[in-house]
């Protein structure tokens, strides 16, 4: 797969904080707060993809069991400069760090949604 028109699209969708450097993806997100959006290979997440563009421009692949984490703490950023890859084994700390205020109103509202189908 061409990451290029896909890592094009995330920064279309994407605003650069000028205090953190954080690129924030502005587009859906899983429960979990990760960017995510559709690819010709399914639903992938955003921070994902611009790894695998970063890997794809040096001719290299991601390797297997690998995951790409933030080391800026923020779930929805895009900048390729936050991003490193690490096995599943990475302190979860850093992988679960506070949610933005919008996504955790979104996951409330969802959660809300299913309960009142279910009553
Ligand atoms: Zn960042």
């Amino acid at each position: 797969m061409d990451y290029e028109p896909l890592r094009t699209k995330i920064l279309a969708r994407s605003v650069q904080d000028k205090k953190s450097g954080c690129i924030v993806w502005r587009g859906a997100f899983d429960v979990h707060g990760f960017g995510r959006m559709n690819t010709p290979e399914g639903v992938r997440s955003v921070h994902r993809i611009i790894w695998l563009y970063v890997l794809q421009q040096r001719g290299e692949e991601i390797e297997p069991g690998m995951l790409v984490y933030h080391n800026c703490g923020n779930r929805l950023c895009v900048n390729a400069e936050h991003l490193y890859e690490a096995p599943l084994q990475e302190p979860r700390a850093r992988v679960h760090s506070p949610l933005p205020a919008h996504v955790q109103e979104h996951i409330k509202v969802r959660a809300a949604a299913r309960k009142n189908r279910n009553a």
